[in-house]
């Protein structure tokens, strides 16, 4: 693929091309066989830290100072800045984070922390969560510092040639356990490390085919969460002698109710990612996604089995409501104990727009006054929705760039329905956007890879991505 696309704003010649990507390939797997798993591990606790450490080898040898700070032992994060000349306005933060989940090997394919190059893929844990777009904005900076340096300047205190904002690079721990061990502590601490204009994030931009057209969501949105620990009460009492008010069948009771969802209400952000999909389609998949993007999408929603995947559908159920799932349960001491008191966990994603206190009615009311009078609800962690506009001049950039990379291509915008360290940045309010450039084959089931077994990430679809987030960061700083 590489040797066929056309590289319409990227002054670099092929031969350079050829061995960023190489160079990416190799990165790639060099940063998945270091496990920096969170939570950190007893028998390698450190696993973040040398990522960290090895990240910042990698930019001091392209010429970049950079800063690492381990607010927790062994658990690193890594900040870099390339300048530009200040002409064009603030920054823009490469932004990623270096831990994954944990990868239990027992069912994959290739050990999950060799890095296995195989069947054109790069296989391990972060193929996909996010150790591909770290090497990606990784490659974009050496690439800069490269061209600073056949320029007769030093990258570490001279501007980039063309470089009109500085570029940060960021790539924090703790993500995957909601980032305060990482990005929520450098926001408060050490802001100056991240504060730009604008910033480009994982989760977006990825190629989905559907219905024979190739798109590319990119993340404007996602949603929040709330999390709730439900205590229900009872009484204790004899197990041979059953009564109705044991908490464990109270709680039952309890999860049944909290499971049914409830009704859709469509955002903006849908109602134009569900529109703009539409336009590109025509037939019963046009009227159906035009009717989940009305006001009253229950019709349109009743048929999506019919024109979609389970797991797109999935995706789409969980993007139009608020959503509730039960994911703890506690009760009982012994078999013949009848339980006196009962704990529910619900994790609840809540849509731009619903607070903390309309989630917390809506589950109060799910469970109906009666049952409700025997339980507490209390809070345990609350964020809300995060949005960045399209109306920006990189949201209108990172659409354009894609279709000058593949023509047939077509980005829109997108929600995604869990958290990343967009949440974080928000503090600072800055516009931060899912761009991490894949162009997959239309068989790939590439949302199912996510924390999921064989994870991998193809390498043409990454040598596709290099030279449009460089596009991206050339053309927005130029
Ligand atoms: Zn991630």
């Amino acid at each position: 693929m590489g040797a066929t696309v056309e590289l319409p704003s990227s002054t670099l010649d092929a031969a350079t091309w050829d061995r960023a990507h190489d160079r990416l390939v190799e990165d790639l797997r060099d940063l998945i066989r270091i496990p920096s798993i969170n939570p950190p591990p007893a028998e390698a606790p450190d696993g973040e830290r040398r990522v960290a450490d090895w990240l910042a080898a990698a930019l001091a040898d392209a010429g970049i100072p950079s800063e690492v700070l381990e607010l927790v032992p062994g658990r690193g994060s890594v900040f870099a800045r390339l300048r530009g000349d200040g002409t064009g306005g603030g920054p823009l933060l490469l932004l990623s984070h270096l831990d994954v989940v944990p990868a239990p090997s027992e069912q994959w394919t290739h050990d999950p922390f060799s890095g296995d190059v195989a069947d054109g893929y790069v296989w391990g844990r972060g193929a996909v969560d996010m150790k591909n777009l770290l090497t990606m904005e990784l490659a974009v900076v050496r690439l800069l510092a490269d061209e600073a340096r056949a320029a007769g300047r030093n990258p570490a205190t001279d501007p980039i040639p063309g470089l009109t904002r500085d570029l940060l690079f960021a790539s924090t721990a703790d993500e995957e356990a909601g980032g305060l061990n990482g990005i929520g502590w450098v926001v408060l601490e050490r802001p100056e490390l991240l504060q730009a204009d604008a910033a480009i994030n994982e989760s977006g931009a990825v190629a989905t085919t559907f219905a024979g057209r190739r798109f590319y969501p990119i993340g404007v949105a996602e949603k929040g969460y709330a999390v709730y620990r439900v205590t229900v009460h009872g009484a204790w009492g004899h197990g041979s002698m059953p009564r109705n008010d044991n908490a464990a069948v109270r709680a039952a009771e309890a999860v049944t109710r909290l499971a049914v969802q409830g009704p859709p209400r469509v955002t903006p952000v849908m109602r134009t990612f569900l529109g703009g999909l539409a336009d590109e389609l025509d037939g019963d998949q046009a009227r159906l996604l035009r009717a989940l993007a009305s006001d009253d999408p229950r019709l349109g929603e009743a048929a999506l089995d019919g024109i979609c995947e389970p797991v797109p559908a999935r995706v789409i159920r969980a993007l139009l409501r608020d959503t509730v799932s039960p994911t703890i349960i506690h009760a009982g001491v012994k078999y013949n104990v009848i339980p006196g008191e009962a704990i529910v966990e619900i994790d609840c994603r809540v849509l731009p727009g619903t607070t903390e206190e309309a989630m917390r009615e809506a589950v109060v009311a799910r469970l109906g006054p009666e049952l409700a009078s025997h339980l507490d609800v209390d809070l345990v962690i609350h964020a809300p929705a995060v949005g960045a506009p399209t109306d920006t001049e990189l949201y209108r950039l990172m659409e354009r760039t894609i279709v000058d990379h593949d023509p047939d291509g077509i980005p829109l915008p997108f929600m995604v329905p869990f958290a990343t360290d967009a949440k974080h940045t928000a503090a600072l309010d800055i516009p931060t956007y899912g761009f991490s450039p894949l162009r997959l084959d239309p068989d790939e089931r590439f949302m199912e890879r996510f924390h999921g077994v064989d994870e991998r990430v193809g390498i043409d679809a990454l040598r596709w991505g290099l030279p449009v987030l460089y596009d991206v960061v050339r053309r927005f700083c130029g």
